[in-house]
Parts: C-alpha cells; sequence; structure tokens
C-alpha cells in the first residue's frame, strides 16, 4: 500500500461490533476485571487504552517500525529515550539541536549521572573521534532546528553501531512520509507530533517508534512506570492530524520552495537555508535519505532590528515557536525556541542572532510572497 493509502487504511475500531470509520474516545481511566486474578487487554489507562493503540500501532506503521508508543509532548518522548541509559553512560550529540532537548541533556538527565557531549555530526570522522567506550547513544535531528543542516543518518547509524551504541533520531520536522530513519539504519525515530503528526497546533504530543522488540519493551516499561501516555482525547486529535499528512506536507512543501526562491532572489535577504535549494550544499544528501526538503526553512538580513521588524510586520507568518502546523509562522530562534540552549553550546554553534526561522503552511503561495515582501520592505531593509 503506497503511504496516502496508508494514512487512512487501517482498522480505526478493532473489535468494535458498531463499526465506526472514526477512533472511538475511549475517554475513561479503568477498566472493569470481569475476575479478580484476571486482566482483561486493557485494565488501566496509564497502562494501555484502545484509543492509544490504534494510534501506536499507525504510527509504527507509518515510520516502518514494528512498535509505537505516544506520550504527552515531544519532551516526553526524548526523556524516555534517555531512560534506557544508567549512570556513567554518555550521548553523543549533534551540536545543532532543539533547545528544549539541550536543557533536558544539560540540565536533567545529569542527575541521573549520564553525560551528554556535543560534536558537528556534518563532520563524521570528527564525529566518531569523540565517541568513547561509555557512548551509548548518538543522538541527532536531520535536517537540524533552526539551521536546516542535513546529517547523513546512514553514516551516523554505521559509525554509532560500530561503537556498541544505538543511533536515536528525532524526525519531528520531516515526519514519516519525507523520511524513514529507521530504515535508513537509526535504531530509534521519535518525533514532536505537536508538529506535523498534528498539523494543526492544538495537541502537544510525543512519538517513539522501533524495530527491535527487547527496546520496544524497555520503552513501553517506562512509560508505564512513570505515566507520561498521551491521553485518550489528544489520541483522537492526533490520528485525525496524521489522515492529511501527505495533503499538507505536499502544498506546504510547494509553498515552501516557493518562498525560498523569492527569499533567494531578495537583494535584502543575506542567506537563506534550506535543503530544497539545488545550491544548497546539502541538498543531494538530502535526496538521498528523505522525500523532499519539508517545510521549514530560516534566513538572515544582516541585522537583529531588521530581522525583528520583518517578524512584527509579518502578517500570514504569525510570531509563535513550534512548525509544522497549517499556519504559516515565523520565530527569532536566538531570543525564542533556543533561549534554552547554554550559551557555550550556542556559541559553538555559531547560530546567527539575526536568524529568522519560517514554518510554511498550507496559504496560497502568492500570499505568502506578498506578506514577506511587504514586511521586508516595511522593514526598511535593502
Ligand atoms: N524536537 C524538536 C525538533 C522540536 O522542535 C521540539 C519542540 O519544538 C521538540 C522536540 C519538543 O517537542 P514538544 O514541544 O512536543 O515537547
Amino acid at each position: 500500500m503506497k503511504f496516502a493509502s496508508r494514512l487512512v487504511s487501517f482498522d480505526p475500531a478493532p473489535g468494535d461490533r458498531f463499526r465506526p470509520i472514526s477512533t472511538p474516545i475511549y475517554q475513561t481511566a479503568t477498566f472493569e476485571q470481569e475476575h479478580t486474578d484476571a486482566f482483561g487487554e486493557f485494565d488501566y489507562s496509564r497502562s494501555g487504552n484502545p484509543t492509544r493503540t490504534v494510534l501506536e500501532k499507525h504510527l509504527a506503521t507509518l515510520e516502518d517500525g514494528t512498535r509505537g508508543f505516544c506520550f504527552s509532548s515531544g519532551m516526553a518522548a526524548i526523556a524516555t529515550v534517555t531512560k534506557l541509559l544508567r549512570s556513567g553512560d554518555e550521548i553523543l550529540a549533534d551540536n545543532d539541536l532543539y533547545g528544549g532537548t539541550c536543557r533536558l541533556f544539560s540540565k536533567v538527565i545529569d542527575r541521573d549521572g549520564i553525560r551528554v557531549r556535543y560534536a558537528d555530526a556534518q563532520a563524521p570522522e570528527l564525529f566518531e573521534q569523540q565517541i568513547t567506550a561509555r557512548t551509548r547513544m548518538v543522538y541527532v535531528e536531520s535536517p537540524t532546528n533552526p539551521l536546516l543542516r542535513v546529517i547523513d543518518l546512514r553514516r551516523m547509524a554505521a559509525l554509532a553501531h560500530a561503537h556498541g551504541a544505538l543511533l536515536c533520531v528525532d524526525n519531528s520536522a520531516m515526519s514519516p512520509y519525507l523520511q524513514n530513519p529507521l530504515d535508513l539504519g537509526a535504531d530509534i525515530v521519535l518525533h514532536s507530533a505537536t508538529k506535523f503528526l498534528c498539523g494543526h497546533h492544538d495537541v502537544t504530543a510525543g512519538v517513539i517508534v522501533v524495530k527491535d522488540e527487547a527496546l520496544a519493551d524497555q520503552i513501553y516499561f517506562v512509560q508505564n512506570a512513570e505515566g507520561s501516555a498521551l491521553g485518550p482525547f489528544d489520541c483522537f486529535l492526533l490520528l485525525r492530524g496524521t489522515k492529511t499528512l501527505k495533503l499538507r506536507q505536499d502544498c506546504q512543501q510547494r509553498n515552501a520552495v516557493a518562498v525560498a526562491r523569492f527569499l533567494v532572489s531578495h537583494p535584502a535577504i543575506q542567506h537563506v537555508y534550506y535543503p530544497g535549494l539545488s545550491e544548497s550544499r546539502d541538498y543531494e544528501l538530502q535526496r538521498s535519505q528523505a522525500r523532499g526538503p519539508g517545510s521549514v526553512l530560516s534566513f538572515t538580513t544582516g541585522s537583529v532590528e531588521v530581522s525583528k521588524a520583518i517578524a512584527e510586520n509579518a502578517e500570514f507568518f504569525h510570531i509563535m515557536v513550534s512548525f509544522g502546523s497549517v499556519n504559516s509562522s515565523i520565530c527569532l530562534p536566538g531570543k525564542m525556541s533556543h533561549t534554552s540552549v547554554p550559551s557555550k553550546v550556542l556559541a559553538e554553534r555559531n547560530l546567527p542572532a539575526d536568524l529568522l526561522r519560517l514554518s510554511v503552511g498550507i496559504e496560497d503561495e502568492a500570499d505568502l510572497i506578498a506578506d514577506l515582501d511587504r514586511a521586508i520592505h516595511l522593514a526598511g531593509a535593502r
């Protein structure tokens, strides 16, 4: 079955005698048992809920995995993955990660004795030199947020495995429609499902998908023990969002390519970061491992004040953190989504202070370009 068909062709309500076409919301915390000593298929919603099970199976299929897990946020999913490690273990992470992930890595999991070191995964030889006997996990996003750097995922899988480490890929910027890290050799793929999977900015959710049963059992154990699973109503909304994933992303990506071309040709714009531009140094690598460049891009103007004014004058592009929604958005990562990155890591990353990140939505392409053109003009950029 092709991806577009898989998005809507699944059993929405296994065993339900009324055969609904939309998955029912099993808004219940607990399930009655027939006997004191025998559990049914479900007994308590923290441990399992029918709405969540449909969603988790669906997402596992979309990511070409065997088991999926849904969490109350992307961060809860990432925190769960770190629970696979023990005190003394290390994570080697790419140095261009979402700010919240850096905060978790530098201020929370260090309390469990887990150390995180950062290196540039775009330089795989140097990256590999940073792996030590304690490295249990390599952690990357691709394309990265907000610099849209593409990481060679096959290469990362090979080098992680050569040193007995797991590769974990945050696939939020692509979604399973555009990229399947498990097929490229990753052991764990995770998402902030708040982004493209949901697509409407009305749910905060996280997803983990794996192929390996033993890993799946460990993740399930943590999800149940910590009680971080997604609630039934949010599962319903997320499941509903996934059905239009391809439609939304096709449109968003078409618009993003047009917006990127417009920005490249605008004299006031200094640099456009987007792996969908044939002149981007990551263009070929992106094509070799993903089915499109996505709809998140960033650019610089040479002045923080001008960038700020562009964001404030744009109308279709709403100033907000997050990305992947049907509405277009604009943000200044240095002042918004990435303020939680430790200053040392920020300095190593060379994140330009004037960098603006766009998430392109499903509005009309001409409206989006006219909006940016007007905002750039009003910002006084030349
Ligand atoms: N991963 C990436 C790439 C993100 O951009 C974000 C949030 O913006 C997260 C993870 C965290 O996800 P959530 O906000 O759903 O907890």
